[in-house]
Parts: structure tokens; C-alpha cells; sequence
């Protein structure tokens, strides 16, 4: 193979004259980082340091890729030009970390790789010198690996060295650096609150941390900042905002952790819209310009809960596809049907969706359909099939196939797929229980199909935001009231004298969501800013006087104060930089996550402590 000759000259010893920043981005060792290297440094002397990733050896010639935190670079070794640095190079494994001096030059025609962003060149090494040689590693450190993810998480310092994972971090940095200047620009204030606190609730369990100084007694660990933003809120911030690491003791699931990580941000003197509106252009401005090959819908649609439920069956609903829900609770009680009849004698619905196009499902098709209905808790689902085409007024009898047990006329049929938007050559589907059991199912049915029929533009980012959610659940296990959100949360205008009546469940907050391709990202509201309210919430969620006063005087106290209305909301980050990166998991973009049963298998936390460090704190295990 014949080489370029390289012309000698610039030692890398300065910053070539290429117009780019690589002064500033590169680690003083280097000249410049793998990645920074193109066709504009043909010719130049690079330093470049990093470890090695796949080394081969094609007959007296040995190629590196070298790999750091910017990318990759092919560096060849040839024993004719660098004897000594070829020697070494023979020597070299996987992960390595070496230093390398070379020329920068044109890859021979029909060795250019165009997958690599340097592809189009390589460095003819002229030094090396190892700085550290490595274990092999247990995985390979590409993206194309698939190691095991509890190897990966041992081994995160390995794991996170692979590209993919390289660019998940950038892009979270990015994430909250826009957040930071774009607040900044609007004046708000970070400000740092404690992570040993008293227990702030947002409906799940807390992290206990006991004190060594005040025997018996606990810190916990916030679930959010919500009362210290509300109280800085009284202390005159107007506009605050932090980064925020959050604790809740739940059982994980595939988009929790822990801990995570929120933009905790509140301000006073503020209506539900202005909220809404600063949060649609934070996050419209960051993704257009951190991700602009994203699509959005502008602005975010306002979307009431109450309508959510019925179009969607969900409160996060996916709106990057269509597939709405029609309650037919109505037109089911016509027919004969013991499943229709039985759930309407006792106060259930029948709602069902439109498959469009595909009446040609086969009745084998349509098993598999309800063996996935019934995975998703469903007892069963009913059908319709739509076939022929032409006007919905002409499809004959013969041309609607029910499923076994829907005896129905022609003519019923049709008013039903009118009243469902349905059309010939479509599937209906239809399921029957009680109100919120047949959301719970059809909404995942719904997911199922928008997957499973091609109907997802994955490029596309559907974000709304949720309002009016009720103020109050009711929580069938204990027999009460709970917050839907959390107990600050403002009744919505005007709904005040409903909580001396008896129809809590029914009174509308000033709650809101914002929901994103199924996922809920953020969650605020418009806060109580006096005492009485306050308390009465207090009262109805079933607390003591002498328990409100141990466990929220301080706020209320600080109502009395000449408190400011305020609202604000939570934008979680782990998930945003999820969807942004298109991560299949929030742990992929979190440096240290936990696993789902909340372990740290690099520290290996959580763990036993010394019988000494329980005797400081007076703690006895108890078997
Ligand atoms: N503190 C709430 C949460 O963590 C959000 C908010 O109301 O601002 O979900």
C-alpha cells in the first residue's frame, strides 16, 4: 500500500489555523481531539490522547481507532516510517490509554469510512507512549454492544466511556444549561435549598436520614423543594428556580429512580397561563435548538383533563396519533349482549376505537388482538369488522362481521360507526367495564395499535399541556380524600364553597400537566396563599389540628406573613433528556442510575454499616 508522504513541519505544538475552537475544547496534553481532525489538517502534526478501541494488524501495518470523548480517529502505525512507536503499538489493547504524535493525512481512495465522521483521514502515528495499559474490559466498549445492563451499571465507568452514552451526557449538560441562561434571561434566581429537611409531601414514601445529634429524631429527604419555594416565595424572590434532586421511596418502575433530578421553578404574582406559556417557550426554544431535527406542533394545545380522559382514556395521552375513544354506552344497551348489559346494570361503560384500514383482519388476528387486551387487564373486547368500501349508508348485512355474541342489525352497525367516525374497510373495537377500568385498558390498547399500525413519527415530540384535574381523588384502599397533586394545590376560581359540600370529587383544581408522546413531563399548579384554605384542605385529606400544626405550621405561619399568590411547576429532567436523546430508558441518561430494585451496583448500595455507626445514631436492627 502506498502512503502519502508526509511533509513535516507543524509539531502540533499550536493550534492549527483551521478557524475552530480547539484551543479551548481540547485537555492541554492533546493539539487537538480525535474528532476535531478533517481534511483541513492534512499535513499538520497532531498530539492526540485516549484509549484504544479496536486494533488491527493487516501484514506489517497496525491500525487504531482512537477513541475520546469527541469521537474517533484512525491512527496507523507503519514500521517503516515509526519504528519504534510500530514496536509499541504491537504491544497495545484494548483500552489503553495512549498518547500519540502524528501527521494528519488522506486515507488511500476506497479506505475512506464513511460511517466516521473523520473517515475521510487518519493519523501516521510517528510517537506513541502509553500513559496506562487496562484489564480487558468485559464488554466491548461500542454501541453496537449489547452487554447485560447490570454488567454495564458494575462496570459504569466502562459503559459510559461508549459514545452513545458520551452523547447523553452532553446533551443532559446542554438541557440545563439552556434552562439556566433562558431563566437567567427572565430573571429568575437559582437558589439552593436543603437536602436534610422535614418531610415534604408529594404522595410517596420519604428517605429517612436519623440524627446523631438529636437521638430519635429524622431528617428526610425532600421529595421536591415545594414548600422552601413556596416559602421563598413569601421571603420576596418573586422568580425562582433550581436545579433540583428529588427522593421518593417508591417501588421503581422502567421511568423512575430514586432519585431525580427536576427544574423546580416558582414564581408569585402569576395566573395558570403565565406558567404555561414560560414553560412552552423553554421548551420550544431548547429543542429547536438542541435538537432541531425534532418536530413539534405549536403552540402546545391546552388540554382539560375531563376531555383527556374521554378522547384518550388516559392523562398522558399520545398525541402523535389519532385513534380517539367513543363512549357507546347508549347504542351497547340496545343490543343483547350479556357482557353490554351486565356492565351497564352496574354503573360501567362501553367505549371503543376505530382501527382505520384494517377490517381485513383475520379471525385469528383478532385472538391475538384480545389475548393482548386481556394482558392489559381487559376481560375481553368486541369487534366489529367494516369490509368493502364505498359510503357507510350502503354497506350491506353481509359486509359487517360482529364479533360471536353481538347479534345486532345492519342498521345499528351503522349508526354506531357514524357515531365512532368509523368508515367501510375499518375495525372497531369495543370494550366494556367499569369507567375508569376501560380507560386504564383501552388507552393501552390504543398505545398497542398506534406502535403496531405504523402511526408514530418517531421524529415527531406531541407535547400538551393537562388542565383542570379534579382537586381531590377518592383512595378506595384507605377510605379517603387524597390530593391529585399534592395539598398546595389552589382550587380553580370560584370552587371554594364546594368543599363545605359533599361533592369534593368533583371540584377542579388549578393542577396542570405537560405531557409528551405519552410521558408525563412536568407537573405544577397555582398554590393557596392563606391559612384558612390551607387548612381546610388539610382537614379534608384527614389530618389532625395537631398534626397539621407538627407537620406544616411553618407554612402556614408563613401564610400569615403577607404570603404573595404563586404558582409553579416541575419539568423532570432525567425524562426530557430521555425523549431528547431517544433513550430507551431514563438510566441511560443519568451517570449513576439504580437499578429497578433501587441498588447501586458500582458502590453497591445500599449496604450494612458497622455496629458502631448505629450505636452513634441509637439504632438497633430489629430481625
Ligand atoms: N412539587 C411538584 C412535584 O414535584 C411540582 C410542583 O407543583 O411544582 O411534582
Amino acid at each position: 500500500m502506498t502512503r502519502p508522504a508526509i511533509r513535516p513541519g507543524n509539531t502540533g505544538a499550536g493550534t492549527p489555523n483551521t478557524g475552530t475552537k480547539l484551543e479551548h475544547r481540547r485537555p492541554p496534553l492533546k493539539s487537538a481531539s480525535c474528532n476535531d481532525l478533517g481534511e483541513a489538517h492534512i499535513d499538520r502534526r497532531h498530539t492526540l490522547a485516549g484509549w484504544v478501541g479496536r486494533r488491527r494488524d493487516h501484514g506489517g501495518i497496525i491500525f487504531v481507532d482512537l477513541r475520546d470523548r469527541s469521537g474517533v480517529v484512525q491512527v496507523v502505525f507503519n514500521p517503516e516510517l515509526a519504528p519504534d512507536a510500530y514496536r509499541t503499538a504491537e504491544q497495545l489493547r484494548s483500552e489503553w490509554v495512549i498518547e500519540v504524535q502524528g501527521d494528519v493525512a488522506r486515507r488511500p481512495p476506497g479506505s475512506e469510512n464513511p460511517a466516521l465522521p473523520t473517515g475521510t483521514i487518519e493519523v501516521i502515528a510517528r510517537e506513541v507512549r502509553v500513559l496506562n495499559s487496562s484489564l480487558t474490559p468485559p464488554f466491548y466498549i461500542t454501541d453496537e454492544v449489547e452487554a447485560d445492563e447490570s454488567l454495564r451499571l458494575k462496570y459504569r465507568y466502562l459503559d459510559l466511556r461508549r459514545p452513545e452514552m458520551q452523547r447523553n451526557l452532553i446533551l443532559r449538560h446542554q438541557v440545563v444549561k439552556y434552562i439556566r441562561d433562558f431563566l437567567d434571561s427572565r430573571g429568575f434566581l437559582e437558589i439552593e435549598t436543603p437536602i436534610l429537611i422535614k418531610s415534604t409531601p408529594e404522595g410517596a414514601r420519604d428517605y429517612l436520614v436519623p440524627s446523631r445529634l438529636q437521638k430519635g429524631s429524622f431528617y428526610a429527604l425532600p421529595q421536591s423543594p415545594q414548600q422552601l419555594k413556596q416559602l421563598l416565595m413569601v421571603a420576596g424572590v418573586e422568580k425562582y428556580f433550581q436545579i433540583a434532586r428529588c427522593f421518593r421511596d417508591e417501588d421503581l418502575r422502567a421511568d423512575r429512580q430514586p432519585e431525580f433530578t427536576q427544574l423546580d421553578l416558582e414564581m408569585s404574582f402569576v395566573d395558570q397561563e403565565d406558567v404555561l406559556a414560560l414553560t412552552e417557550e423553554l421548551y420550544t426554544g431548547m429543542i429547536e435548538s438542541l435538537t432541531p431535527e425534532k418536530k413539534l406542533i405549536k403552540p402546545f394545545p391546552r388540554l382539560p383533563y375531563a376531555e383527556a380522559m374521554a378522547r384518550y382514556g388516559s392523562d398522558k395521552p399520545d398525541l402523535r396519533f389519532g385513534l380517539e375513544m367513543t363512549d357507546v354506552t347508549d347504542l351497547a344497551g340496545e343490543t343483547e349482549f350479556r357482557v353490554f348489559r351486565s356492565t351497564i346494570e352496574q354503573g360501567g361503560i362501553v367505549k371503543g376505537l376505530v382501527a382505520p384500514g384494517q377490517a381485513h383482519y383475520t379471525g385469528s388476528d383478532l385472538r391475538r388482538l384480545e389475548e393482548t387486551a386481556r394482558e392489559f387487564g381487559a376481560g375481553g373486547m368486541s369487534h366489529l369488522r367494516l369490509q368493502g368500501d364505498g359510503s357507510l349508508e350502503n354497506l350491506s348485512e353481509e359486509n359487517i362481521l360482529l364479533s360471536p355474541g353481538l347479534r345486532m342489525p345492519a342498521e345499528w352497525s351503522r349508526r354506531l360507526a357514524a357515531r365512532m367516525g368509523a368508515q367501510p374497510g375499518d375495525l372497531i373495537l369495543l370494550m366494556a367495564g367499569p369507567a375508569n377500568r376501560v380507560n386504564l385498558w383501552l388507552s393501552a390498547m390504543r398505545n398497542y395499535l398506534g406502535e403496531r399500525l405504523g402511526l408514530i413519527d418517531d421524529q415527531l415530540l406531541s407535547f400538551a399541556f393537562l388542565t383542570g384535574f379534579p382537586l381531590f381523588d377518592w383512595d378506595e384502599t384507605n377510605g379517603r380524600w387524597d390530593s391529585s397533586h399534592h395539598p398546595f394545590t389552589a382550587p380553580a376560581d370560584g370552587k371554594e364553597p364546594l368543599l363545605d359540600g359533599a361533592e369534593l370529587g368533583n371540584i377542579e383544581s388549578k393542577a396542570y400537566d405537560l405531557v409528551c408522546n405519552g410521558s408525563e413531563l412536568a407537573s405544577g399548579s397555582i398554590r393557596i396563599h392563606r391559612r384558612e384554605l390551607q387548612e381546610k384542605i388539610f382537614a379534608i385529606l384527614g389530618y389532625s389540628k395537631e398534626q397539621v400544626e407538627e407537620r406544616f405550621g411553618h407554612i402556614l405561619e408563613a401564610f400569615e406573613y403577607g404570603a404573595p399568590p404563586h404558582g409553579g411547576i416541575a419539568p423532570g429532567i432525567d425524562r426530557l433528556v430521555t425523549i431528547l436523546a431517544g433513550a430507551d430508558s431514563i438510566r441511560d441518561v443519568i451517570a449513576f442510575p439504580k437499578t429497578q430494585s433501587g441498588a447501586d451496583l458500582l458502590f453497591g448500595a445500599p449496604a450494612p454499616v458497622d455496629a458502631a455507626q448505629l450505636r452513634d445514631l441509637s439504632l438497633r436492627l430489629v430481625e
